[in-house]
């Protein structure tokens, strides 16, 4: 850290209030590698403040009408401008852990307060620790929208310590977590004394089946999109691309032209497509992936390793990375296997359906799919075989808010939605009442 700068320096927000916290962590600015904010290292004490609050809160929130709990919803959405309506109805019952991954940080974390507290709960959320400022930023629009102290409290740090304090306490007996499926099962295992209900939204290695009758013009670019839209940190991004033989080399053709335009620069620059990953450590890990794939023989038509990085002087020590597109590589090859969440996409051929299905489905997660075709009845068939929680036909990435959202093997437990978070976050009682004469 540089001395005599100044930084932003955040604090946990608990009970409605900014509380400081007794140690900082580090934050960088991805687009140069510098320290730009100090974010509180939380631990068992700051979770446990936080409960306390929430339990405080619980009575007086809970108790509240669907209607009252909307209005407060209402005016936070039309602060941050966001879907946060979407949730403003029904029941609840308890004190919620929600811990949200660095990505899309601040849509992710709002997709798991807004249907929690809609339905009553008092909340307690750790957002990552490399992408803290837009939460802490939220934290003043709560106050500003009239919710009372407690019934959202957020605290910072890291996730062996602030996270795995939340995740084992013993009054949080919800935890609806977003990340990767490493940190997913260690919340299984850490919750599992408590038997507490999950909801785990993991990770993905999402394919794309292209069929010879597919329409390229629209394929291609909605394909370098899903594969690179936002560095490929996006949990739906496609990383394998099945393409029928025949029409093989002329999507792939298409493909690289397509992908070699894009800009990768500074993302306040309004005329690039793609920014600097989110930290050093993650650069390295899928710059990692890339090496290994060229050892194992796999060819890189364009991206890292093999054309240069153009940046200005200020961005020379971000995590900016080239769009890569790799071909010629095993299906049991960890880039085929591995979600590497980075702009890393691999292509391959294949000649039947029943094949691509079996390709496709081979891997441990099962996220989302993408399946292009022009014929409806190849299209029913196909998305109906893959292992997916999610597919898309000849489209990418267009949702309906309404429809539930969630994955199938290691990509998570228990589906989010409007009808879906109604179940995860109520509590259905039976209560036995005996009438006797007083
Ligand atoms: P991580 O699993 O590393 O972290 C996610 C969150 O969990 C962070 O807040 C992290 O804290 C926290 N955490 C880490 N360790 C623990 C622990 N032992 N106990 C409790 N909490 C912990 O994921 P990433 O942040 O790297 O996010 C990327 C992953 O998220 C990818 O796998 C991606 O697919 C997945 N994802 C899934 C989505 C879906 O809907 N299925 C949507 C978006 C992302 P900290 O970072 O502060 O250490």
């Amino acid at each position: 850290m540089e001395s005599g700068k100044t930084y932003l320096v955040l604090e946990n927000y608990i009970g409605g209030q900014f509380v400081p916290c007794s140690s900082y962590l580090d934050s960088y600015d991805p687009s140069t590698g510098e320290v730009y904010c100090k974010v509180p290292d939380s631990g068992q004490e700051e979770i446990d403040a936080a409960v306390k609050a929430a339990q405080n809160a619980f009575p007086g929130w809970s108790s509240k009408s669907p209607q009252e709990r909307a209005k407060l919803l209402s005016k936070l959405a039309d602060l941050i401008e966001d879907d946060l309506e979407l949730f403003a109805q029904a029941e609840s019952k308890d004190q919620a852990g929600l811990i949200s991954p660095w990505n899309l940080p601040l849509y992710l974390l709002t997709w798991k307060i807004a249907p929690a507290i809609a339905y009553g709960n008092t909340v307690i959320a750790k957002p990552s620790e490399i992408t803290s400022v837009t939460a802490w930023m939220m934290c003043k629009l709560l106050s500003k929208a009239g919710f009372p102290p407690g019934v959202v409290n957020i605290v910072f740090g890291s996730g062996p310590k602030a996270g795995d304090a939340l995740v084992s306490h013993p009054e949080v007996s919800l935890i609806s977590f977003t990340g990767s499926t490493l940190t997913g099962q260690r919340i299984i295992e850490r919750s599992a004394p408590y038997c507490k209900k999950l909801s785990l939204e993991l990770g993905g290695k999402n394919p794309a089946i292209i069929f010879d009758d597919a329409n390229l013009d629209e394929c291609v670019p909605v394909s370098v999109r899903s594969s690179f839209a936002n560095q490929g940190e996006i949990c739906l991004c496609t990383s394998r691309i099945f393409v029928q033989r025949n029409i093989y080399h002329e999507f792939l053709r298409k493909f690289v032209e397509a992908v070699k335009k894009w800009k990768v620069g500074c993302p306040t620059d309004p005329t690039v497509d793609m920014g600097p990953l989110i930290s050093k450590e993650h650069l390295a890990k899928v710059k990692n992936y890339i090496k290994r794939a060229k050892e194992e023989g796999a060819e890189i038509l364009c991206g890292e390793g093999i054309n240069g990085l153009d940046l200005p002087t200020r961005n020379q020590h971000g995590y900016f990375l080239l769009p890569t597109v790799i071909t010629t590589i095993a299906d049991d090859s960890s880039c085929m296997q591995d979600e590497i969440f980075g702009p890393v996409t691999c292509i391959t051929a294949f000649d039947t359906e029943e094949e691509v299905i079996r390709r496709a489905n081979g891997v441990k997660y099962g996220l989302a799919a993408v399946v292009w075709s022009r014929n409806v009845g190849r299209v029913h068939r196909v998305a109906k075989r893959l292992r997916s929680g999610l597919v898309w036909t000849n489209c990418w990435l267009i949702r309906d808010l309404n429809l539930p959202f969630g994955g199938m093997k290691a990509s998570g437990i228990g589906r989010e939605g409007a009808k879906d978070s109604y179940e995860f976050f109520t509590e259905i009682k039976t209560i036995t009442i005996k009438h006797t004469e007083m």
